[in-house]
């Protein structure tokens, strides 16, 4: 089939998401750092309001509604907004507004493997940069490269650390390219970068859904940026991007921020019990913003450990990668459902089978 492609989709790494499951399986699904709550009751009331006319007609090609609502709940104005089909869909208009063959993509690593792949899908040039002992971002490094496109995830995956907004500070300053600052996971911190858009035109700050709202199945993410940035955005995504449904239910679970609040206040409780009860069982365990634990098992036996836990029903990830290798990242799920997984790990860790 090669002939088809073009000439370097063969040698394309593809981003391999974590198992998703057939609905109804039963099974313990601590793999893709989903919230473990159902999302808020009001954007579950719209699915009730939802009637043919909604459908027969084209959705609104910026999702003005949503913009309206988390314009107020963020406070920027609503023409500072981007919205996609998940802040996968953002990434990737990122990298084909900015890069081509001869540009430089740059991050850091470990981190989100998806961004390798959308720079490879446009032929763009990659450089990856270590991250430094216990994360320390490799800032000079970083500004060094002075790349088209340069991606933080902070919170970061898999480390589950904040970058600090200094060093981001610094690096928007420094760079002449666009300093994407990847906020998946900041529902789950008290920091973010957010203000910096307000001082540098380079830098977007991109979030979602799917996490603190409960609504990956929605595939709704947004960016923050200067209108003089996402101008160029807009003209490469497509044109009705977000659909009705989706622009109405993440309006509505915006809005709701007392319930994500309470959903975001039971994880990070659950959190730090699980880190406690994983250091109990001679685990290591890197301090995390985010809602999931990266954690090193005591024998170091990590890709033996992911795979029993499947056997027994409980997915957790595993990245064959260099730094990951002898680590696990563990979504915080319900108090039962870590409950569960300790005690198949008591037994795996104890046991050594
Ligand atoms: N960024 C990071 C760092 C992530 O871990 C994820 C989730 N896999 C995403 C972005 C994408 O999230 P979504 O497309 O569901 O908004």
């Amino acid at each position: 089939m090669t002939k088809y492609f073009r000439s370097n989709v063969d040698a394309m790494a593809s981003y391999v998401p974590g198992e998703q499951p057939q609905r109804g399986t039963q099974i313990i699904k601590l793999n893709s750092n989903e919230n473990p709550y159902p999302p808020s009751p009001a954007a579950l009331a719209v699915l009730q309001n939802i009637n043919g006319e909604w459908l027969r007609r084209y959705p609104q090609p910026f999702g003005e509604e949503f913009r309206q609502a988390a314009s107020k709940v963020l406070g920027v104005p609503s023409d500072w907004i981007i919205v996609g089909n998940g802040s996968d869909e953002l990434l990737s208009v990122v990298i084909r507004a900015c890069t081509e063959p001869g540009r430089q993509v740059v991050y850091p690593m470990p981190t989100y493997v998806l961004y390798r792949t959308l720079a490879q899908m446009q032929d763009a040039d990659i450089t990856e940069i270590p991250y430094g002992e216990d994360y320390i971002l490799p800032l000079e490094e970083l500004i060094a490269v002075n790349g088209s496109v340069t991606f933080i995830a902070s919170p970061n995956s898999p480390s589950g650390h904040v970058v600090p907004i200094d060093d981001l500070r610094k690096l928007a300053s420094q760079l002449s390219g666009v300093l994407v600052i990847d906020e998946a996971y900041v529902d789950f911190t008290e920091e973010s970068a957010l203000t910096l858009v307000n001082e540098y035109e380079n830098v977007i700050v991109i979030r979602t859904l799917s996490k603190g709202y409960s609504l990956a199945g929605l595939r709704l993410g947004f960016g923050v940026a200067n209108p003089k940035l996402l101008h160029g955005l807009f003209k490469v995504k497509d044109s009705y991007n977000i659909d009705a449904i989706a622009c109405a239910i993440g309006t509505a679970a915006i809005t709701d921020q007392a319930y994500k609040n309470a959903c975001v206040a039971k994880i990070k409780a659950s959190r730090t019990q699980l880190a406690a009860d994983l250091k109990q069982l001679g685990f290591q365990i890197w301090d995390s913003q985010t809602n999931f634990l990266l954690a090193q098992p005591p024998a170091g036996n990590a890709e033996y450990l992911y795979e029993k836990l499947k056997e027994q029903g409980i997915l957790i990830r595993y990245f064959k990668q260099p730094r990951l290798e002898d680590k696990l990242r563990i979504t915080v799920g319900t108090d039962e459902q870590n409950q569960a997984l300790v005690e198949a790990l008591i037994y795996l860790v104890g046991t050594g089978d």
